[in-house]
């Protein structure tokens, strides 16, 4: 249906938004918005045209699991659309209690605090943590929320080399600082490949250093039962702040931050993005609690993304096409040029596979690239025809 609109008059010609978008474009650089018309399965609509799912964090497809999905719509029934207010002034219902204990739990921290995205919780738990004269180190590749997070917290920031420990200890040997924060990704989001944990947790403790570590992409994926990369590496108890996604392999909404209970007192004292945002709406935390379930029920899930993503990383090496060595379910192929890539992402959309193409600021300069993403839900046969259809775009492309 048309609408009607009024157009605005731009209040000056320093009010020329137009020109703006010309200067994003002419950098190769504008971007638009793709919708897909229903869940995000292995299979979507995308812009109107068939295509196979490649590039989500649904990794364990518990998005739109039926499961999941009852228990998001129990949870709005009982406790309705949305909390109300915020956490501190009336928005916090016994569901959000509950799913901090089952996360803390499954976590084998002392508490949990739940935080209406990893952006908040990011942004928050630096802020609280360090300010002016603190020092925070953090790793070239991490995530926009953790950088943002530096910005707001107005502590120095040292940003060391790409998981260079050696860079990293010269940065802790010469810091004066009351505290230092090392902040680090456990799967780099857009690398696919993990940060150095343990050498990172024997340097902050040689130092006397604090680390915290951002599990959105080790969240349901790595571990004996799912929690993350912490998990499966036995740094329990020497990290210091474990924030997590309840977005991507939990499928739903949020996010968290693990650790000692001074920790989450802290944060609800101190975490503008906590305090001043209002609390996760029912059906986000009923969604992300039945999927911590699954995901510590059912193993199974986690073998069939694995095995999945061999497959692809396999197809993929055997394309020809350079990919890092197979360390999550994030498999980028760095196409560098970001019209190449777009035009690429194009292509391989007219073969009927998604994965959308990836560029600065989200990437380094000169390193844009197709994140491809696999999922437990993808069929072989889904997987092999992702893979030729790869193989095709590339080597156009190259
Ligand atoms: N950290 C990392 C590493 C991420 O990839 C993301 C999501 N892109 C976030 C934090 C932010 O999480 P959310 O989408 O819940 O805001």
């Amino acid at each position: 249906m048309a609408h009607s609109c009024r157009r605005v008059r731009p209040p000056g010609s320093a009010w020329n938004l137009e020109a703006d978008i010309a200067v994003i474009r002419g950098r190769g650089l504008y971007r638009h918005l793709r919708t897909i018309d229903g869940p995000e399965d292995a299979e979507v609509v995308v812009d109107g045209r068939r295509a196979l799912l490649f590039c989500s964090n649904n990794y364990l497809g518990l998005a739109n699991d039926p499961a999941v999905v009852r228990a998001a719509q129990g949870a709005a029934e009982r406790y309705g659309a949305g909390s109300g207010s915020s956490r501190l002034i009336s928005g916090t219902l016994a569901i959000h209690a509950k799913l901090e204990e089952q996360i803390a739990q499954w976590k084998g921290a002392e508490r949990a605090l739940v935080f209406s995205s990893g952006y908040h919780a990011n942004l928050g738990a630096i802020q609280t943590l360090v300010g002016r004269g603190d020092l925070v180190l953090s790793d070239e590749l991490n995530h926009a929320s953790l950088i943002d997070g530096c910005r707001l917290a107005r502590a120095d920031v040292r940003v060391y080399p790409h998981k260079d420990l050696e860079a990293l200890e010269r940065e802790l040997r010469a810091a004066s600082a009351r505290r230092v924060l090392i902040v680090t990704d456990s799967v780099f989001s857009m690398n696919g490949d993990r940060a150095p944990l343990v050498e990172i947790c024997d340097l902050a403790e040689r130092h006397g250093a604090a680390v915290m570590v951002d599990e959105a992409h080790g969240t349901g994926v790595m571990g004996p039962s799912g929690s993350g990369l912490v998990e499966e590496l036995d740094l329990r108890g020497r990290v210091l702040v474990e924030m997590g996604t309840l977005s991507k392999a939990l499928g739903s909404f949020g996010a968290y931050v693990a650790g000692s209970r001074a920790l989450t007192e802290l944060l609800v004292n101190r975490a503008r993005t906590f305090i001043f945002t209002t609390g996760l709406p029912p059906a986000a935390v009923g969604a992300a609690a039945a999927a911590i379930d699954i995901v510590q029920r059912e193993p199974e899930r986690r073998s069939r993304l694995w095995r999945n993503a061999r497959a692809l990383h396999r197809a993929i090496a055997a394309a020809g096409i350079a990919t890092v060595p197979l360390e999550s379910p994030i498999l980028p192929i760095v196409l560098g040029d970001e019209a190449r890539t777009m035009r690429a992402c194009e292509r391989l959309l007219e073969r009927g596979v998604f994965a959308q193409g990836i560029r600065p600021p989200t990437v380094p300069e000169g390193t844009s690239r197709l994140r491809v993403t696999v999922m437990a839900t993808h069929t072989e046969e889904q997987i092999e025809r992702a893979g030729r259809a790869l193989a095709e775009t590339i080597q156009e492309a190259t």
